[in-house]
C-alpha cells in the first residue's frame, strides 16, 4: 500500500506539473492567437418568448487551435483572465462583436434591429476604464448603444457591491443594457436585485434544465421572473433544449430565451443567413 501510495503521489505530482506546464503553454499560444486569426466569434440567437421573434444574439468566443482543434472558452477564458491577457482580448472581442452587429443592421431594412450581447469577465470590470472603452467602441463602429448588451457574472458584481453599482450606473449611462449572467448560481438571493442597477438577469441553465421535473427549480424560476418584473428587470433563460421548457417559460412570462432548441451558436456567415 505504501508503494502504491508513493507511486500515486508521484503520479499526482507529475500530473500537476503537466497541468501547470500546459497552462503556461496555453497562455503563450493564446497571446498571439487573435492576430493569427485563430480566435473568432460565434453567435447564438436570442428569441423573444411571447411571439418567438429573433431579437438578438450572444457573442461567444472560439479558439481554433492549429494542432489541438477547437478549444472551448471554459478552458481558455480562465487562462486569459488569470494571466491578464483578457485586458487585451476583451476589447478586441467587444469591437469585433459591435462591427458584426453593424453588418446585421444592413440586412434588416425596416425590421427591428438586432442587439448583440457580449460577455465580460470579472477582471474587465476591475481593470481599465470600461465605460470609456464602451463609449469609444460604439463611436468607432457606429453601433447604437441600445443594440449592445453586456453580460456580467453574478459573482463579479457581488464581490464588491457598492463599487459595482457605481460602475454599472456609468455603463448604463452610455445607453447599453447590462445583464447579470448565470443568475441563481451565486446564492446572492433575489433581494440583491434591488440594489444593483441592471436591465436583465439570465437564469442559469442548470435551473432551466430541471424545470420540467424538479418543482423547486420551477418555483425558483417563477419567483425570479416575478421578482425581476416587479423591479422592472427583464428575464432571459439560457440552455433551453426542450419544447416543454420553452412552453413553461412562456407561460411564466419569461422575456427572452436561448438554447439548442432555438439555435446553436453559429459563425458570422451562417448567422447572417438566418436574417
Ligand atoms: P455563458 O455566458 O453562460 O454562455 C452560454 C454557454 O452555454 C455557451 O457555452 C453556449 O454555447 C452554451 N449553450 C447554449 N445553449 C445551450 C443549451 O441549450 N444547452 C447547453 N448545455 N449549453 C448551451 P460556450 O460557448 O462554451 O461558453 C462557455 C462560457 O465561456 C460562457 O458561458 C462564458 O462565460 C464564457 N465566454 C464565452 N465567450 C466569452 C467572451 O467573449 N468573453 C468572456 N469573458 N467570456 C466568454
Ligand atoms: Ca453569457
Ligand atoms: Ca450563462
Ligand atoms: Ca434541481
Amino acid at each position: 500500500a505504501k508503494v502504491a501510495g508513493k507511486n500515486c503521489y508521484r503520479f499526482y505530482s507529475r500530473a500537476m506539473d503537466q497541468a501547470v506546464e500546459r497552462r503556461v503553454h496555453l497562455e503563450h499560444e493564446l497571446r498571439g492567437a487573435w492576430d493569427r486569426g485563430e480566435l473568432s466569434l460565434v453567435y447564438q440567437p436570442l428569441f423573444r418568448v411571447s411571439d418567438h421573434t429573433l431579437v438578438g444574439a450572444e457573442a461567444l468566443l472560439r479558439w481554433q487551435h492549429p494542432d489541438h482543434g477547437m478549444i472551448a472558452p471554459s478552458v481558455f477564458i480562465d487562462v486569459a483572465e488569470q494571466s491578464g491577457l483578457i485586458e487585451v482580448l476583451g476589447p478586441q472581442v467587444l469591437r469585433a462583436a459591435c462591427e458584426d452587429a453593424m453588418q446585421w443592421r444592413g440586412t434588416r431594412a425596416e425590421r427591428e434591429p438586432l442587439f448583440v450581447s457580449v460577455n465580460l469577465s470579472p477582471r474587465q470590470l476591475r481593470g481599465t476604464d470600461l465605460p470609456r472603452l464602451v463609449a469609444e467602441v460604439l463611436r468607432d463602429t457606429g453601433l447604437p448603444a441600445q443594440q449592445l448588451h453586456l453580460e456580467l457574472t453574478e459573482t463579479a458584481v457581488l464581490s464588491d457591491e457598492s463599487q459595482a453599482s457605481a460602475l454599472l450606473s456609468e455603463l448604463r449611462a452610455t445607453g447599453v443594457q447590462v445583464w447579470l449572467d448565470d443568475f441563481g448560481t451565486g446564492f446572492s438571493g433575489l433581494s440583491h436585485l434591488r440594489r444593483v442597477p441592471i436591465d436583465g438577469v439570465k437564469i442559469d441553465r442548470s435551473f432551466v434544465a430541471d424545470i420540467l421535473r424538479d418543482p423547486d427549480d420551477l418555483a425558483l424560476t417563477t419567483a425570479i421572473i416575478a421578482m425581476a418584473h416587479s423591479l422592472g428587470i427583464i428575464v432571459i433563460a439560457e440552455g433551453v433544449e426542450k419544447d416543454g421548457q420553452y412552453g413553461l417559460l412562456r407561460e411564466r412570462g419569461c422575456d427572452l430565451a436561448q438554447g439548442y432548441l432555438l439555435g446553436h451558436p453559429l459563425p458570422m456567415s451562417e448567422f447572417m443567413a438566418l436574417l
